[in-house]
């Protein structure tokens, strides 16, 4: 009989005893026994503190991020191993593809998001905030990797993506991980995860693997931990409220049971796009991985005059299912992940018909191919209906765990509303309507109990991602039952493993520590213009200070001429009572171009390849004609770029691969009294002179 493998401690250790038989949740066929018994868990995380996180967190955001897309090739490059796998769980293709390649693609997608940060091993955070009137003493946000590790605690209906999307967050972060899988399915967790350390990619205790009991291991987490915890509320409390949690304040990001719902607006009938959009969307919930989603639709809320139009409707979609072994490609819905979740589910739905009834489905008899109910986690898909949902609290408090869902009627907006917030906070809800009122009304009204809304109509619906799609640059999670956590959601996602602290300072001292130039910190000039530099020789903090520039009001008439913007402040003969101004005034643009000609060094070609933005511009005095204006102009970030990549943030340059960089300037525009006109940073590619 064979034994799951715990990678820990740098290697693949079994577990002493038996542990916990695992079966093929399609034929019952027994595949591994997993057992985490004998492992010393308070030296696993030690590892992990001690061996992982040292490493990680000296690498940049760049190097974590390229670490995190090779191994998504890797991963990709192997995924047909992982299907052939998965089908055990009793997912299909579709199922499988979610599971694998969603995964995967959180692993792109959090690789993508280096772009947006330093090429450092922490970042800023926010703006700089001046807190003094001299402009001597300021503030900032720092986040610095945490020195712990990350424990996932995963549930068992996606063993490959709730690994996958959590270790991509944390990893970028610059922390390692220890991940738990729900031990039912964790052969597939497993299998992966023999194909990343084999790969070599992530350093050595950048990621841990037990597959079976956690046994003591929350015992051991302390403040530099983050807990991370998908399942039910019953476990997340009780891990939640573990005394070693509360005494050492280890984050706890919970996801839990989620009573997610989709309203049909009262605008959307029979022969409407939306109405198929609807039923579509309600079916593919109901069967898509046989329910056992944590943002599966579990209530349909109908305008009760449509109620019974909507299952009429729904019924003989669901008759259409396929449901059997999911190797056969005819089969659209696959088993439950094994016996004892299927029980769990009858359980539940016997709560659930103390006041409902069955519309569609048992729960007794199935009809599959390619399988037998008796060896399989089969169950049919379920449609109930509830006809007084203010009244019962069943539908809106049971969460049965597979392919069950119930219609419930309702009278108005103000109605939908008030029952979806019944389920007391989900992870998701939706709303079909081709109506902006109803739309807005719904989001407004219903937001601050959903994590996630979608409003689906004809427009989006071809290319939405559905209601039961979280997102990586998109927050998951809920309030209330649904845990009150909340991950992904691109760049909010690696907070949770980053410690936010303010810092205070000179501007000078700050611009040393953050290595981004902070205004009013000093500048610096050896006499060799920026702009003469490679990007290697660049220093924060390289400053120009330049001529003066007479602004006429012939300048200005000609830029309204050149640009066509021949708004009335900018026109001489304008009469500017009871306007802002007090007589013609420069264009802002041209004033910023007006700063181009001061500091750019227009006579020789230099590394600099191109300009290519502005991140921010503010016009903050009116600059009349007569004025003459100055600029300083500074160095103020740094971002190595990789060679030969595509990337779709900047535009393509002849000959891609010249080894360049980005540079962020800071350009303030002063008036003849040193009064700041303007201010803006720009973004230009300087070439790297030093190829290694
Ligand atoms: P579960 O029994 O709560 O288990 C979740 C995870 O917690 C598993 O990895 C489990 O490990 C682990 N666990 C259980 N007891 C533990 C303990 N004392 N110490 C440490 N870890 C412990 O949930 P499940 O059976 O996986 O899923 C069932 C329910 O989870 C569903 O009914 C659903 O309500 C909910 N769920 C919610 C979401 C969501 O995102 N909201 C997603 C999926 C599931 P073992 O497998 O080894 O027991």
């Amino acid at each position: 009989m064979s034994k799951l493998g715990n990678y820990v401690l740098g290697k693949w250790i079994e577990g002493d005893g038996m542990g916990q038989e695992l079966f093929n949740a399609v034929n019952g066929q027994s595949i591994a026994h997993a057992s985490t018994q004998g492992l010393d868990f308070e030296s696993i995380l030690q590892y992990a503190r001690k061996k992982g996180n040292p490493t990680l967190r000296k690498m940049t955001f760049q190097q974590r991020g390229r670490m995190l897309r090779a191994l998504a090739v890797h991963l990709l490059e192997h995924k047909e191993k992982f299907y052939a796998i998965s089908f055990q769980t009793g997912a299909t293709k579709i199922d499988s593809w979610i599971d694998i390649e969603g995964g995967i693609g959180n692993l792109f997608s959090n690789a993508s998001l280096r772009r947006k940060l330093p090429d450092e091993a922490f970042c800023l955070d926010g703006d700089p905030i001046n807190l003094s009137k001299q402009n001597t003493f300021m503030g900032h946000h720092i986040l610095v990797p945490k020195e712990g590790v990350a424990i996932h605690i995963n549930a068992y209906n996606f063993p490959v993506w709730g690994m996958l999307e959590k270790i991509a967050v944390n990893l970028l972060a610059g922390v390692p991980a220890v991940v738990k899988p729900a031990t039912v399915t964790s052969y597939l967790t497993e299998a992966v995860v023999r194909e990343i350390i084999a790969s070599g990619i992530l350093p050595e205790g950048a990621l841990q693997l037990i597959c079976g009991s956690a046994g003591n291991m929350l015992d051991y987490t302390t403040s530099q931990d983050v807990v991370t915890f998908t399942g039910s509320a019953t476990t997340g409390l009780l891990l939640k409220s573990h005394p070693a949690i509360l005494s050492e304040s280890v984050p706890f990001n919970m996801e839990a049971d989620s009573l997610n719902c989709i309203v049909l607006g009262e605008d959307v009938a029979p022969g409407k796009p939306e109405w198929d959009i609807f039923i579509k969307e309600v079916k593919k919930e109901i069967i898509v991985k046989a329910g056992q989603k944590c943002t599966a639709i579990r209530r349909i809320f109908v305008p009760e005059n449509k109620i019974e139009d909507v299952w009429k409707a729904l019924i003989p979609e669901l008759e259409k299912t396929v449901i059997g072994n999911p190797l056969n490609e005819k089969v659209r819905m696959g088993a439950l992940a094994g016996q004892a979740q299927r029980e769990e589910v009858r359980s539940q739905v016997k709560r659930l018909l103390t006041s409902s009834e069955i519309l569609f489905g048992s729960m007794d008899t199935v009809s599959l191919i390619d399988a037998n109910e008796t060896e399989g986690a089969f169950l049919s898909p379920m449609l109930l209906l509830n006809k007084t949902p203010f009244t019962s609290d069943e539908p809106h408090n049971i969460e049965a765990f597979g392919p069950v869902s119930t219609i419930m009627p309702y009278k108005n907006i103000d109605e939908a509303i008030e029952l979806s917030k019944k389920g007391k906070g989900s992870l998701c809800s939706s709303i079909v309507t081709n109506n902006e009122s109803i739309a807005k009304e719904f989001v407004l009204g219903a937001a601050s109990y959903h994590g996630r809304i979608l409003v689906l109509n004809n427009d989006c619906a071809k290319e939405s991602t559905g209601h039961g799609s979280p997102l990586p640059l998109l927050v998951h999670g809920g309030p209330g039952r649904a845990g009150g956590g909340e991950e992904m959601g691109g760049l909010r996602g690696i907070k949770h493993y980053l410690q936010r602290t303010a810092i205070q300072g000179s501007p000078t001292m700050i611009t040393a520590i953050s290595n981004v130039y902070q205004p009013n910190a000093k500048g610096h000039n050896n006499g060799i213009h920026p702009f003469k530099k490679y990007f290697e020789e660049l220093i924060i903090g390289d400053q120009i200070v330049t001529e003066k520039r007479l602004i006429t009001s012939a300048d200005i008439d000609r830029f309204a001429d050149i640009s066509g913007d021949h708004f009335y402040a900018h026109l001489i003969n304008t009469d500017f009572n009871g306007t802002m101004f007090e007589e013609q005034v420069a264009h802002g643009y041209f004033i910023m171009s007006a700063a181009a000609g001061l500091f750019v060094d227009s006579y020789d070609k230099n590394p600099v390849l191109l300009n290519y933005g502005i991140d921010e511009l503010r016009f903050t005095k009116p600059v009349y004609a007569g004025t003459s204006i100055y600029i300083r102009f500074t160095c103020k970030e740094k971002i190595t770029q990789e060679l030969k990549e595509v990337n779709p943030d900047v535009p393509m340059v002849k000959g891609t691969d010249i080894p360049k960089g980005i540079v962020k300037w800071l350009v303030e525009m002063f008036d003849d009294t040193d009064e700041i006109i303007g201010i803006a940073t720009i973004l230009t590619m300087v070439q790297i002179k030093n190829k290694n």
